[in-house]
């Protein structure tokens, strides 16, 4: 087979041919958001230029355009994540939101004074609060796996956690810190084991590979679209229909209804019921032209090049005197965090900023871990599947002057 085309695909995303700081951009933040291409632009210009309308209730041509664009959209994410039927797919405003809906309608109906709720150690901050604020109204606990040095999650301290007041695990697929990989099959099946919900938190783990949420058997399963090549302020919950079935409504208002009246209101169907008033038209058709575009590429070799940058980049890394890895677990994405002694993080990247390369740094929303570190943040650069290796000798030499510079 043919080597992964990065520079082609790279063609496709037209904002990474532009001057940062008199340097052409190396964009390596790919962990915070990915960069969009081309035919996910068109969809949203043509959107607006062509249908908008709003969905679901014009009796024109246009809301019927509108709304059939928007709901083969949703047969689109339905079947790109393997779900059972297109109404498990609820639209979000993304990850955060996904995660909250569940904490606060699936959290306050089910969890009662005693019960655990279980979330790893380097969760991102959305898969931390939300449960926080469900537990301290319901007199629940969060407590987090243990999570060690390079960043795995210790199994034997999770299965030892496990007991019958475990009522939801929720778990991160990938830490947006390190990059690490986690054992969700594991850890669903544990999880389902000791009677327990299992929620995964996907953001960094749905543009890697083909995700098939009836092969985890996980009950619910979050992302967002703008880290999947898609638009911002949107993102996916997937539920297993009993338990949605069973969830009050997150939010009141239109479309989420069947029927209002004073005496009494009653709710609409899956997936309306979670989706009260006019929705992201626009971002759900572009997401469902992210997806056609994942589908355009091979995956696999794709998450190959990834993988190979990630190789060379630490190989470099570790040939640098005064840089320190943080996070160098056995199985991770294309995720470099690491620090430069006597070096602030935020110094580093601006450094790198004025040399037209964009990395990320901070605790990356998971400021426990990084306490347990004993550290303030990381710098961390982020791969993607547009990154050459040229990109990452940028990176090399750009922090080489950065190490001249401190
Ligand atoms: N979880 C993880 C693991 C993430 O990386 C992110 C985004 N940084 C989120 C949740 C939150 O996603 P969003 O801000 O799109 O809601």
């Amino acid at each position: 087979a043919p080597a992964f085309d990065a520079e082609r695909i790279r063609a496709d995303f037209p904002i990474l041919d532009q001057q940062v700081n008199g340097h052409p951009l190396v964009y390596l933040d790919n962990a915070a958001t990915t960069q969009k291409p081309e035919a996910v632009i068109q969809a949203i210009v043509d959107y607006y230029r062509h249908d908008n309308s709003n969905v679901h209730r014009g009796a024109h041509a246009l809301a019927e355009r509108a709304t059939e664009k928007f709901e083969n959209a949703r047969s689109k994410v339905a079947a790109f994540i393997n779900a059972a039927e297109s109404r498990q797919v609820i639209w979000t405003k993304g990850t955060t939101e996904g995660l909250n809906l569940v904490a606060a309608t699936w959290g306050r109906t089910n969890l009662k004074p005693g019960d655990r709720v279980l979330v790893s150690g380097m969760e991102h901050h959305s898969n931390i609060v939300p449960w926080q604020m469900v537990a301290a109204e319901k007199g629940a606990t969060v407590e987090a796996i243990p999570v060690d040095a390079t960043g795995t999650i210790d199994m034997d301290a999770y299965a030892a956690m496990l007991d019958e007041r475990v009522k939801m695990v929720s778990c991160g697929h990938v830490s947006n810190a390190f990059g690490t990989i986690n054992p969700i099959q594991d850890i669903i099946r544990l999880a389902h084991e000791a009677g327990a919900l299992c929620m995964i938190d996907g953001a960094q783990g749905i543009s890697h590979w083909a995700v098939d949420v009836q092969a985890l058997d996980c009950d619910f399963y979050v992302f967002s679209a703008h880290k999947l090549f898609g638009p911002t302020g949107l993102g996916v919950l997937y539920g297993k229909v009993e338990l949605l079935e069973c969830m009050p409504p997150y939010q009141g208002g239109g479309e989420m209804i069947e029927s209002v009246s004073f005496a009494g209101t009653t709710y609409n169907q899956l997936p309306y019921k979670f989706e009260a008033g006019t929705p992201d038209i626009a971002g759900v058709i572009a997401l469902g032209a992210a997806v056609d575009y994942v589908n355009s590429y091979d995956r696999v070799a794709a998450a190959a090049h990834e993988q190979a940058l990630l190789a060379y980049a630490e190989d470099k890394a570790r040939a640098t005197p005064g840089l320190k890895l943080v996070g160098t677990a056995a199985n991770k994405t294309a995720v470099m965090s690491f620090l430069l002694e006597g070096a602030h993080p935020h110094d580093v990247g601006m450094l790198l900023d004025q040399q037209g390369v964009a990395v990320r740094t901070g605790n990356h929303c998971a400021q426990p871990i990084m306490d347990q570190y004993g550290i303030p943040g990381t710098v961390r650069a982020s791969f993607s599947i547009y990154n050459t290796f040229a990109d990452v000798d940028r990176l090399f030499e750009a922090l080489t002057k950065v190490r001249q510079f401190l």
